[in-house]
């Protein structure tokens, strides 16, 4: 047998060490982290996260809206940055691994650039976005799509946004200053935990992932006809929640039986009078549509129309349909898809291509700029809890995925 080349390779130790550390935190006594964004918390996880980018040999600065920007210099000047991240915000009871994964890794690929004096042709960036989990201003506002009425970034606890980035070191103001484009980064790659079991259950190390889904939200209000429970005879009742139960089994025969991967649910319903001696008279309710293919959401959205109008005429009564949400999705570049998977046979680890169905950085990002992003598996598919767990090996797997990709691309961006 040949030996080969030891591949270069992340320090698997080192990484979870400084995931452990990151996460006491915020640290909760159930074993969770909370670390808002804005919060005591998070501006001592940055501080830390900054000493980190400076140990790995990165020059760091921070743009209005706060985000953290590591750069590892380049060989070729005025070249475009290659460029990794996420966040290190949490929900309120969070896991260790959501967003700090791809914020650690990447500083992790940069202190082995530095260890084995590799330098890439490109300059190399690890961004640590702001509040990803709440307004997601930090991406969006590098990608130049970040609402500019203050009202709506306002926290719970009544502080401005304007205090809030004055504290992380931004600047409300000068909010547009954050905005990059194609020629700054030339491609954004995101290492994530899956927050799904679809890994776990086709038992694969790594997903690639095809994209972030799109999604609409509707709400729906049916107006029927409210009497009397006992004397109104059945075939003189226009009731609304008859109507809307129909309508509930009809997303979902929709939702199941349509070709393609998305998914389709109604998860909100109020009844009025909600009173057992009443036939309903009105009900409102979600609709909420997922998938990575727009075309596949419109036509869905025209079927559910056609549904809307035939159960009102059946049932006599009237359907209005609201939209609340649209975000279009963002696929991934197919020749980052590709470096990816070409990696993970190179490193002999297992992968499959998913969409991802919650949002990420990735998704603002690629709306500019070419996006990959790669999964690693959660345990029992949970996240955004104290059980969010992925293991040393796993983590270091998507890490060392993370590394050789960016190796790769580099060469050939
Ligand atoms: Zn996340």
């Amino acid at each position: 047998m040949i030996a080969t080349l030891p591949k270069l390779a992340i320090n698997c130790d080192r990484l979870d060490r400084s995931l452990a550390e990151l996460a006491t935190i915020g640290k909760l006594p159930n074993g969770g982290v909370c670390r808002l964004a804005f919060s005591e918390e998070d501006i001592q996880a940055r501080q830390l996260i900054k000493t980190w980018m400076l140990e790995a040999g990165m020059s760091v600065r921070s743009d209005a809206v706060g985000n953290i920007i590591g750069t590892y210099a380049g060989t070729e000047s005025g070249t475009a940055a290659l460029a990794t991240g996420s966040h290190i915000d949490t929900v309120p009871v969070g896991g260790r691994f959501d967003g700090c994964l791809g914020v650690l890794a990447g500083i992790e690929v940069a202190k082995v650039f530095q260890e084995s004096q590799i330098r890439l042709r490109h300059p190399f960036e690890v961004i640590v976005f702001s509040d990803e989990e709440n307004s997601v201003i930090g991406c969006k506002a590098i990608a130049g799509n970040a609402p500019t009425d203050p009202e709506r970034y306002r926290r719970k606890d009544g502080t401005s946004i304007q205090d809030c980035l004055k504290n992380v070191g931004g600047d409300w103001d000068q909010l547009h200053t954050a905005k990059r484009d194609q020629h700054q980064i030339a491609a954004f790659i995101e290492l994530h935990v899956e927050q799904g079991g679809v890994l776990e259950a086709l038992d694969k190390q790594i997903g690639v992932v095809t994209g972030i889904v799109g999604q609409y939200r509707f709400m729906v209000t049916i107006i029927g006809r409210p009497n009397h429970a006992g004397t109104t005879p059945m075939n003189m009742r226009k009731d609304a929640l008859v109507a809307a139960s129909q309508l509930v089994l009809a997303i979902n025969r929709l939702g199941v039986e349509t070709k393609g991967e998305q998914v389709a649910t109604v998860g909100h319903m109020t009844v009025s009078p909600n009173a057992t001696n009443v036939v309903p008279a009105r009900v409102d309710m979600s609709i909420d549509l997922r998938d990575l293919s727009e075309e596949n959401l419109q036509y869905l959205i025209a079927q559910i129309e056609k549904e809307c109008e035939a159960i009102a005429e059946s049932t006599g009564t009237e359907f209005t349909i609201e939209q609340k949400l649209h975000v279009l999705p963002t696929p991934a570049k197919p020749e980052l898809m590709e470096a990816i998977a070409k990696v993970c046979e190179e490193l002999k680890l297992s992968y499959d291509y998913l969409p991802s169905r919650a949002g990420h950085d990735a998704q603002e990002i690629g709306r500019f700029t070419d996006m990959g992003m790669i999964f690693v598996p959660s345990l029992n598919g949970i996240s955004h809890s104290q059980d969010e767990y992925t293991s040393p090996e796993q983590c270091a797997q998507g890490a060392n995925v993370l590394l050789h990709t960016l190796l790769a691309i580099d060469k050939t961006l």
